[in-house]
């Protein structure tokens, strides 16, 4: 998967709309201390779906929202769209919108969907909001503390088969809920008899 171009709206330092191309080849973000260069790789996790609002350097989702400058009134929702092209050569547009008192939500191509649909396709391309080669400052010395657990991780996510434990986690869940439905059918089997 490449990722061809990024939208933001609202995005913390982002309080203009912004729209990123990302050409084929290396691209460099250059930038004053404090301008919003790492504010750019976090709208690229956030729209993939992360869920932790700690490593987007706030308390709460909500302060990804621009908050407001002495000159600049506080906005209401903020939004990020990552145009990206699949391996078969097909456009995809993912958008992670999120609302004060109202949440995130996701489109896929144009299509209402869930976290999780959206985490699903990244982790199938081997990418995600907790991609390997997403490096923000202080991942270094993280990826070297890891512990093996997590380092087995990683390698899940670099492999793409992340989204298989997911897939298998649900698959299990259904499993349980179909037995329990057998089992409910045989008692009531048992009482017509
Ligand atoms: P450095 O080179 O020092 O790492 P940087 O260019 O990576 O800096 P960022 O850390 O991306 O900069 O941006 C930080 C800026 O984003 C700060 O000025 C901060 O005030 C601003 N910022 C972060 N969240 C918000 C928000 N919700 N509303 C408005 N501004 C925000």
């Amino acid at each position: 998967m490449r990722f061809r171009r990024l939208r933001l709206s609202g995005f913390k330092s982002f309080v203009e709309p912004a729209d990123l191309l990302i050409e084929p080849g290396l691209t460099g973000v250059v930038g004053p201390n404090g301008c919003g260069k790492s504010n750019l790789l976090e709208a690229i996790r956030w729209v993939m779906g992360e869920s932790s609002p700690k490593s987007m350097r706030g308390s709460g989702m909500e302060d990804v929202i621009f908050a407001g400058t002495e000159s600049r009134k506080a906005r209401s929702f903020a939004e990020v769209v990552l145009l990206a092209e699949t391996d078969a050569g097909q456009e995809m547009e993912v958008t992670r919108r999120i609302e004060r008192g109202a949440g995130s939500a996701y489109r896929l191509n144009g299509r209402d969907v869930r976290a999780k649909d959206v985490a699903l396709v990244f982790a199938d391309a081997a990418t995600g909001a907790h991609s390997p080669a997403l490096v923000s400052q202080g991942r270094i010395a993280a990826v070297i503390a890891a512990k093996p657990a997590e380092r087995r991780q990683m390698l899940e996510e670099a492999a793409g088969i992340a989204g298989l434990h997911v897939r298998r986690k649900d698959a299990e869940q259904k499993l349980r809920a179909t037995e329990t439905n057998l089992a409910r059918l045989d008692d009531i089997l048992s009482q017509l008899d």
